[in-house]
């Protein structure tokens, strides 16, 4: 009877937990989903309007009258600033998206090294107008799914951060190479590296390290927290590590998702 008694009342707790965690969590789920769908509506609002903004300085610059240019300084800030609040609303609209699950990875068979070489193509030239050196090694010939418009922005990411992480006469480096079964990306630099104990936090929306120094290069401090849903949503893993002999070296790791006969 003590055994069967102690049976009932530890069912009966069980229930209740369960019970009372779905009674309480309901509300909170519903008002966390509400949440994402008021961030993703308003970014979704702002983008036209700020986006007509930024066109039409960007207009008024290209053909200045002579009111114009003795107001040169103001507009072109206003400019920046409008470029800015555009960019920071794009990554909000895009993390409220892939919290709602709204986001969908779209795989295409891909030729990974072409689509790298690609992407990487632009920052030869964007280096060397900063007088640094850029590397790249592409040791993969991998023919897989890739949904290239994500990875395409992921790798945007960790090359343009290693840009603005690092002064003149620094080097970036990329490097993409197959890992048994995974393919794994390196984007390192010379730069001013990240501490130890900062590296789990660079990854969390509007962290960044030093807040002064991280608006003088423009940063919103969501770069990194959408680079992670990307590698998250292909199942990959990142790892950040100190580049030799000073820097910072982000390892990105995916499964090799091979195409299928279908796609043939
Ligand atoms: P931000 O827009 O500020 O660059 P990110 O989310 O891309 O935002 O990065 C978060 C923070 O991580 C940055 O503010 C910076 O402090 C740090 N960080 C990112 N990449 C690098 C890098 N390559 N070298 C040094 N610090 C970096």
């Amino acid at each position: 009877v003590l055994i069967l008694t102690m049976l009932f009342f530890w069912l009966l707790s069980i229930l209740l937990s369960y019970l009372l965690s779905r009674w309480n969590m309901r509300p909170i789920l519903k008002s966390w989903q509400q949440q994402q769908d008021f961030v993703a509506n308003a970014a979704h609002e702002l983008r036209t309007p700020l986006t007509i903004i930024q066109s039409k300085m960007e207009l008024l610059l290209t053909k200045p009258n002579e009111k114009i240019i003795s107001q040169m300084e103001p507009i072109a800030l206003s400019l920046a600033e409008t470029r800015r609040l555009n960019q920071l609303t794009r990554d909000l609209l895009m993390l409220a998206r892939s919290d709602s699950n709204m986001t969908q990875i779209t795989r295409q068979p891909t030729n990974t090294a072409e689509f790298l070489k690609q992407v990487i193509a632009p920052y030869s030239e964007i280096a060397a107008s900063q007088d640094k050196m850029f590397t790249a090694q592409i040791d993969l010939n991998t023919q897989q799914m890739i949904d290239q418009k994500r990875i395409h922005q992921l790798l945007v990411i960790l090359l343009d951060n290693a840009l603005k992480y690092t002064q003149t006469g620094d080097q970036v480096e990329f490097k993409a190479y197959a890992h048994g079964n995974h393919w794994q990306v390196e984007v390192a630099d010379t730069g001013i590296g990240i501490a130890p104990e900062n590296r789990q936090a660079i990854f969390e929306r509007f962290y960044r390290e030093d807040k002064s120094r991280s608006r003088q290069t423009g940063g919103n401090g969501l770069g990194l927290a959408i680079a992670k849903w990307i590698i998250d949503s292909h199942q990959g893993t990142v790892k950040v590590v100190t580049n030799d002999p000073h820097g910072s070296r982000f390892i990105v790791s995916f499964p090799i998702e091979h195409i299928k006969k279908e796609h043939h």
